[in-house]
């Protein structure tokens, strides 16, 4: 039996017309127009003002601490409960990251902490340079208690919504409402390019200068002139050409993601032990991961048995201020002293397959081995 994957790349043929045209035009170079076209879908679909087509979602984030002039030294504020990729190129920059807590009803940036958090650094006088929130496994963090303490502290905010695009808050699309927001292709995410990301914004001027950044800086003169230094960041025109067609797949996707948690969620409604991810009223996950909480029993353990069935699951994100990386770097707990509610989701959490070529059967089969699993593991 096949094993069943935990969301594995999901073509819908089209990609191919747009890869051929490249290679009919025998434009293989990085840029070209399958790049243009894929950013225009992409501003056209989140109604943003710009996009700017990146190699990875990790280097739109680079890009976009590089746009707020981060210098060695600034704090940047950062969700925990996330993969390590949202931070990262802090430390490029030799940045100091600060992480702040999940909560409860969003899995997301804890509001009350990231407030601590705020008075705290507003007292020191070091307030941060940005704030990275990160919408995780597709859904939205509590986006006007945030963006109003970003306003009223008048900190800029980067938007991770690498697992998290087409989903909303209040009807509009996450990863526009911050300074910048960036989204991942990468193999596993809802739509991919294989590798790949963007940086989007509401400002045009930004952007123009991400694309320049991402292109070694090169000044426009007949011969090669460089000012600063730069990168070498930008998608390549073949994998623009999947991602324009994984686009006009995109709200199926969503839709078969979305069917994909309603059918687990049934399938576990009577199993007291199981909480399945919330959704915050007036938002809209586009549940790239159906993930749920177990328990009195132990994640790893059902992971594994799960394995031995040919089902990949995979545990939560380990909170980066628990990450040996990090462990001199200062995190505010959701309600100080009650305990990390991010570890907690750490230690109870479990990723279920959420691929959407799924079928039917294959999802039965999963509830099925997990009802198993937890009717034994909880007997002994
Ligand atoms: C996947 C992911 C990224 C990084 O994207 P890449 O394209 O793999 O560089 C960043 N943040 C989060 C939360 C992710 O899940």
């Amino acid at each position: 039996m096949e094993k069943i994957l935990l969301s594995p790349p999901h073509m819908s043929g089209a990609e191919q017309t747009y890869i051929d045209k490249a290679f009919a035009t025998n434009w293989i170079a990085p840029l070209g127009p399958n790049v243009d076209q894929f950013e225009q879908d992409l501003a056209a679909y989140n109604n943003v003002e710009a996009v700017a087509a990146t190699n990875t979602g990790t280097a739109a984030i680079h890009l976009a601490l590089k746009l707020l002039n981060v210098q060695p030294g600034d704090t940047i504020f950062c969700s925990t409960f996330t993969f390590i990729a949202s931070i990262n190129p802090a430390l490029y920059e030799k940045a100091v990251p600060v992480f702040i807590d999940a909560e409860k009803d969003t899995w997301g940036m804890s509001p009350e902490a990231l407030q601590r958090a705020l008075e705290e650094a507003a007292q020191k006088g070091k307030l941060p340079k940005a704030i990275i929130i990160v919408h995780i496994y597709g859904q939205s963090v509590k986006m006007d208690e945030i963006m109003a303490l970003a306003n009223q502290y008048n900190i800029p905010v980067i938007e991770d919504a690498a697992e998290s695009l087409g989903s909303t808050y209040k009807g509009k699309k996450l990863g526009t409402f911050g300074e910048f927001g960036i989204y991942s292709f990468n193999g596993n995410k809802i739509i991919t390019t294989s590798g790949g990301g963007a940086l989007v914004s509401n400002k045009k001027t930004p952007i123009h200068r991400a694309r320049f950044l991402s292109t070694q800086a090169r000044e426009q003169r007949e011969y090669y002139q460089h000012v600063e230094a730069g990168y070498n960041y930008r998608l390549s025109n073949i994998l623009a050409g999947i991602g324009i067609a994984q686009l006009q797949v995109l709200e199926d996707r969503i839709a078969t993601k979305r069917a994909i948690f309603d059918c687990y969620q049934k399938g576990f409604q009577d199993i007291p032990n199981i909480t399945m991810m919330p959704e915050l009223a007036d938002t809209k996950s586009n549940r790239w991961l159906t993930t749920v909480l177990i328990q009195d029993a132990d994640p790893t353990e059902i992971m594994n048995k799960l394995s031995n069935k040919g089902i990949e699951a995979r545990l939560l994100w380990k909170p980066l201020h628990c990450q040996p990386v990090f462990e001199d770097c200062q995190f505010y707990e959701h309600i100080e002293g009650a305990g990390s509610v991010a570890e907690a989701l750490f230690a109870q959490g479990l990723c279920l397959p959420s691929g959407t070529q799924m079928t039917e059967e294959q999802q039965n089969y999963v509830i099925t081995i997990m009802r198993e699993i937890l009717a034994e593991v909880s007997c002994t």
